[in-house]
């Protein structure tokens, strides 16, 4: 019988054999790379004797045609209830309401950090030369930064009365015709990211994490995340990591904890992307690296990412991309980004034995050069295969 996954109290999930798993199919091609990401997450899950129970839940278009609204308060409450889900693509409405679905899940139920491990599967085409030195996890605060929409808009009434409070309560000058936007960044917000990074390196024993930050600049906001990461690593993590300054770089079995500048991580990832396993950083870099860094190994057709709150158990997991809809409906593209979403999913929830057979097998269908069109335009000698035939293929080679 199906049953929830439900936290214990040391945090940890509590994964029946059979877990029910809402989804959202996503809007666009979700009809087409849902399905086929769902054939080969049933077939994997079921060679290690287990099921998923998946239980639709609306959002979206589909949510907007049958409800009248994007966002039905029912989705929110299954995904409160059940703890962890997996969704497509969504349409961002224009005039809806929200800035984007996809923040407001993200938002309501607190998912404070958006995971995206970044790696290559041999044999995909990728624009730099040894894409196979590139294995990190970014994980990317969710809920604060610039990102956070404190913002006024030019030439309002709001505007002239924030640039008059900075004006008279600090002397700070700001043009007349000037938007505003707030950066906080707060203790809390950063830690409890970090903490997530580096209980996520000691349980894959991975052996660096980097905070990424613009310090130099923005003192007290990135600069403060940088400080309050290296107090986290000596208040918490003593016997587990070490920061550089407090080993010069020898950290024995210890983790390495370092950081880098933003810009000059731009750089490091491409030129020396083996001293990069796991990231920490804030939502704008985050946004511009995890981007960045799919690119490398393949770009954004592959590319998953998840996003959780690992206090209350909830996690959501996403492709990364969007909703392609010129291609809706033709069984044509890449299913491989909401697919190895899954595979996080599985690895998230303990199920890291179906999680690496998929992984193997993706591999395999790829190094086969059976593929979709858009890795196929990009090979030589390649078989081009429909989203769904790709997705027997990897069943094939489970
Ligand atoms: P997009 O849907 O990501 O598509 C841009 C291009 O990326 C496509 O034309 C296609 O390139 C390629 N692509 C996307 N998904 C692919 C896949 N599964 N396999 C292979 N190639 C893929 O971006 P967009 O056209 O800017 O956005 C469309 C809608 O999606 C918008 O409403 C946007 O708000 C929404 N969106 C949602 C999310 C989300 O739900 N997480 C994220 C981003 C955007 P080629 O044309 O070169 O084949």
């Amino acid at each position: 019988m199906a049953n929830k996954i439900t936290l214990n109290g040391d945090g940890s999930l509590e994964v029946p054999d059979s877990p029910i798993i809402p989804f959202i199919e996503g809007d666009g091609s979700g009809v087409d790379i849902w399905p086929a990401a769902r054939h080969v997450l049933d077939a994997a899950a079921a060679k290690h004797g287990r099921t998923v129970e998946w239980r639709e839940v609306l959002a979206g278009e589909k949510a907007f045609n049958e409800t009248g609204e994007w966002l039905p308060q029912e989705t929110i409450e299954t995904f409160q209830e059940y703890l962890i889900g997996i969704k497509g693509p969504l349409t961002t409405p224009i005039g809806g309401g929200f800035r984007s679905l996809n923040v407001a899940i993200r938002q309501i139920l607190d998912l404070y950090v958006c995971l995206r491990p970044v790696r290559w599967f041999p044999g995909v085409p990728s624009p730099v030369k040894r894409p196979q030195d590139v294995d990190m996890v970014i994980f990317r605060e969710n809920t604060e930064d610039i990102y956070a929409g404190l913002e006024v808009e030019a030439f309002t009434p709001e505007a002239k009365k924030l640039r008059d409070l900075l004006k008279d309560s600090f002397g700070w000058e700001i043009r007349e015709d000037s938007g505003i936007g707030i950066k906080p960044i707060s203790k809390s917000g950063s830690q409890r990211l970090q903490r997530a990074a580096l209980n996520y390196a000691i349980e894959r024993g991975r052996n660096r994490v980097t905070w990424v930050h613009k310090g130099n600049i923005m003192k007290y906001t990135e600069g403060a995340f940088r400080k309050w990461g290296y107090e986290l690593v000596t208040e918490e993590f003593s016997d587990k990591a070490v920061g550089w300054e407090d080993c010069g770089g020898d950290s024995g079995d210890k983790i390495l904890v370092s950081d880098v500048i933003a810009d000059i991580a731009l750089q490091q990832v491409l030129t020396r992307p083996k001293e990069f396993e796991v990231i920490a950083t804030m939502n704008l870099n985050g946004d511009y690296l995890s981007d960045a860094l799919a690119a490398q190994v393949g770009g954004i057709g592959i590319a998953p990412g998840g996003n959780a709150n690992y206090v209350t158990g909830h996690g959501i997991f996403e492709a990364t991309h969007g909703t392609a809809p010129k291609y809706a409906g033709q069984d044509k593209v890449n299913p491989s980004s909401v697919l190895l979403s899954g595979v996080l999913m599985f690895e998230h929830i303990g199920w890291s034995d179906a999680a690496a057979d998929i992984e193997r097998a993706l591999e395999a269908t790829i190094a086969d050069k059976v593929v979709t069109y858009d890795f196929a335009r990009q090979m030589e000698d390649a078989t081009e295969v429909k989203c769904s035939e790709f997705a027997s293929a990897i069943v094939d080679r489970l």
